[in-house]
Parts: C-alpha cells; structure tokens; sequence
C-alpha cells in the first residue's frame, strides 16, 4: 500500500470540523477588523524566497523544497506568505489606491523539517499584514487581534512575548556589541552559531541547543541600544498593549535575523507544545517593500501555525460534528425509490438526510439511524405504503406522527424550518 509522505497528514473527518471552526471565527474576526483575504499561489520563483527570507536563514537554507521544472527554472513550495503577499502588493500596485491595505490568508506551507509534534513538512498558516501604517499601534493591534482570537478559540495557556529589533541606525550598534560578547564565548558554542557570529549574529539569539542558550545568559540587550525614536516607539508599543489590558512579557531574545525587520517582534507562545512553543510569530518588517522592488511602505504582519492552533484549541469537537436530521427507514423496493427522492428533495432544501441503501431489516436499518445519531427516523414498509401514510419516530421522544405519503416532504420541511 502506498502510504503518504513522511511529514504529510491527512486531516479526517473529525478532525476538520474543528479546523473549520477555528477558520470561521478567525475569519469573522478578520473581518471585523477590515482585513480582505488574498489568495496567492502554492508556487513561487525560488528568487523571491531567498531575497526576502534571506540567504542565511535555516529555512532558504536547509528547509525549502526547491527544484527545477521542466523548462529548468528554479521553483519553491511556499515556505510562508509574506513573500508572495508582498511581491503581490507590489506586482498589482495595490498601493496606488491606497497604501494602506489589510490583508489575510489561510492555507498550506512547506518546509523540509524533521517531523514532530507540531512540526510537520506541510503545514497551514493563518496570516495577516498591514501595509502602509507606520505606527506602532497597528502592531499593537495585531497582537490584541490575537489575543482576542486565542481567547474565542479557548487557548488556555498562550503567552504574549515582545521585543523591539530597533532600526537601521541603532541595530548595528547592537550587533557589534553582541558579537564582541559572542567572541569571549566561541567555545561554548555550537557550529551553526559560530558561524552565524560572523554572518548575522542576532541569530545566535534564538538558537534552541541548550548549551548555546545557557553561554548567552549575560548577552546583552537590544533594548538597552536602542535609539530614541526606536526606545519611544517601544514604549507606545507596551503602553498601549497595558491600556487594553493584554499581559505581555518583554523577552530580550527574541529577534529576526534579517536586516528589513525593524521595531516590533513579537510571538505567541504556549507551554501545552512541547518543544514547539511558538503558536503565531511576527512583526514590523518596513525594509521589505522596497527590498523586493516597491516603493518605500512600512508594513507588518503575523502568522499563526494553524497545525499547532488546532493542537491546543479548547472548542468542543463533539458539538461541532453535524448528524443528519433524518434516517429515512425504506423497506422494499417502491418505498426505496420513494425514500430516495425525498432524500434528495429533503437535502436540495438544507435538511440532512440519509437513507439505507441495501435494503436490510427495519432493525438493523434502526440501529445504523442510532448510530449515525439521527434525530428523526422516517419509516415506510409495506404496511405504511398500504395506508398511503410515512411514520416519523422522534429518536428523542420516541413520538410518532403519520405523514400523507404525498406531503411527506413538505411536511418535514415544515416541521425542521429553522431548526438548524
Ligand atoms: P519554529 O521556531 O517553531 O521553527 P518558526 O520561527 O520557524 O517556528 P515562523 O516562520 O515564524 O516559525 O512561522 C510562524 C508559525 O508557523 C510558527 O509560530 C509555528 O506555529 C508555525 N510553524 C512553523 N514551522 C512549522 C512546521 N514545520 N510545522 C507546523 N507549524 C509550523
Ligand atoms: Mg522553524
């Protein structure tokens, strides 16, 4: 048997109506705060990916699925979406109406990581960016939004961690600093991370190997290097998160190692994932537009792994499965063709019914109606088709009424109007 490939899922029955769910109130929500939904494509010239994500990052590294099609360019599966939302806005010039644009998507990323729990090789996310807002409490807002949505989806344990990146004035100053003090550790630290001391050393920052994060204890702090636009900023920033009264903790690690992110990172974090406590990440990336081509435009954005979202949502997956309204119990072949077409009339007026197509024993047509959880039960054998009449059996109150064989359709449809 073929099986599906290592890292890939299927998501079953039982198990997408939560993620349909938890795609419906985020999208309301989405809404209700002005975002219009954008759909870009799975596919995109591997060049976009490296320029915006950055040549050195784990992800262009080691994780992308990139190969030649048939004519010989190069091609890449969509790690994330705020390359292609971007190279979008700037392609269709959504700016020339207006600069500032909200925008959203769902669906599915790859990277070519090691699987895990919560970590998988396809995986979906939930994204959003606003272009054109340059102040800070538009970030703000981005993470009120998704407090709002952990707290709709019954997330019990999610946690608001902030930084600032500071700007192209101040950050090197920073990172000057930071990799002198990276120097005097170099022997405790892990390959990956002397090299990134050289290249890019905020990186070093959010490197997971223990023993690099126990040498980096007494790093220093970029809020302590920020410059006075940046450190004012900042301060907006967590003045206002206290003013809507959304708990935050300022983590001095956490960073973005490319050089268009300014300002504000933040992550949502989770204790309920293991090792994968990251839920949503994001951020202000101003530098970008301009980088991939555009016009100068501040922007910001966040995404949320949708895999992890659905891990640790606290919605009632039982209450969500739809069961059918009613079981139609034929007996005999006039009364199947019968029960078929008000199966489909019933269902062509939003009435989930089901039937039993095999013709089996009223019994064990009773127990699949059980099964299946249906809450009204149509029955006609010979004896009804004889009387002309169907006998509707509430499954609750085990209540029977008699229908005009005629009018069994509009009857029904009058007794469930509404009722769902
Ligand atoms: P991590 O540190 O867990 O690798 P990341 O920094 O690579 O996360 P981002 O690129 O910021 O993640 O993506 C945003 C979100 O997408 C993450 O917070 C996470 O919830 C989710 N995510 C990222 N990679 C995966 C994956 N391989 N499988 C499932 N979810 C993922
Ligand atoms: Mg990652």
């Amino acid at each position: 048997m073929i099986q599906l490939i290592r890292g890939f899922k299927d998501i079953l029955p039982g198990e997408v109506e939560l993620w349909q769910q938890i795609e419906k109130i985020t999208v309301d929500l989405f809404e209700d705060f002005g975002f219009s939904q954008i759909r870009i494509p799975i596919m995109e010239r591997t060049e976009l990916f490296k320029r915006s994500i950055g040549e050195d990052t784990d992800i262009v590294e080691k994780e992308m699925y990139t190969f030649p099609d048939r004519k010989g360019d190069l091609v890449t599966l969509r790690p994330e979406a705020t390359a292609s939302i971007v190279r979008a806005y700037i392609q269709h010039k959504l700016f020339a109406a207006d600069p500032v644009q909200k925008l959203y998507m769902v669906g599915p990323m790859f990277r070519r990581e090691r699987p895990q729990k919560g970590r998988y090789r396809q995986f979906y996310q939930i994204d959003a960016e606003i272009f054109g807002v340059a102040s800070p409490l538009v970030d703000v807002q981005l993470i009120f939004l998704l407090t709002t949505l952990f707290s709709r989806l019954k997330v019990a344990d999610a946690q608001a961690h902030i930084n600032s990146l500071g700007c192209p004035r101040c950050r090197p100053g920073f990172k000057a600093a930071l990799r002198e003090m990276l120097m005097s550790v170099s022997d405790r630290l892990c390959p990956d991370c002397i090299r990134r001391r050289d290249r890019n050393p905020l990186r070093v920052l959010d490197c997971k190997v223990p023993s690099c994060r126990e040498a980096l204890a007494d790093a220093p702090s970029i809020l302590d290097h920020l410059c006075a636009d940046c450190r004012q900023d900042f301060d907006a920033v967590q003045q206002s998160l206290d003013r809507l009264a959304v708990p935050y903790v300022v983590d001095k690690r956490l960073v973005r190692g490319l050089d268009y992110y300014a300002r504000t990172t933040f992550e949502i974090q989770t204790g309920s994932l293991g090792a994968q406590s990251a839920v949503a990440g994001g951020g202000r990336y101003d530098g970008l537009v301009k980088a991939l081509g555009g016009p100068e435009i501040p922007a910001t954005g966040f995404a949320i792994g949708f895999d992890r979202l659905a891990e640790i949502c606290g919605l009632d997956v039982e209450n969500l499965l739809d069961k059918p309204q009613l079981f139609v119990a034929a007996l005999g072949d006039r009364s199947q063709s019968l029960a078929f077409e008000w199966v489909c009339r019933l269902g062509q007026a939003g009435i989930r019914a089901e039937m039993d197509f095999s013709g089996r024993s009223l019994k064990s047509q009773m127990k699949r109606a059980n099964r299946l959880g249906a809450a009204h039960v149509l029955i006609v054998g010979e004896d009804e088709l004889e009387k002309g009449a169907a006998i509707l059996r509430n499954m609750e109150t085990k209540e029977q009424t008699m229908f005009d064989l005629a009018r069994v359709v509009e009857n029904i449809k009058q007794i469930f109007a509404g009722s769902r």
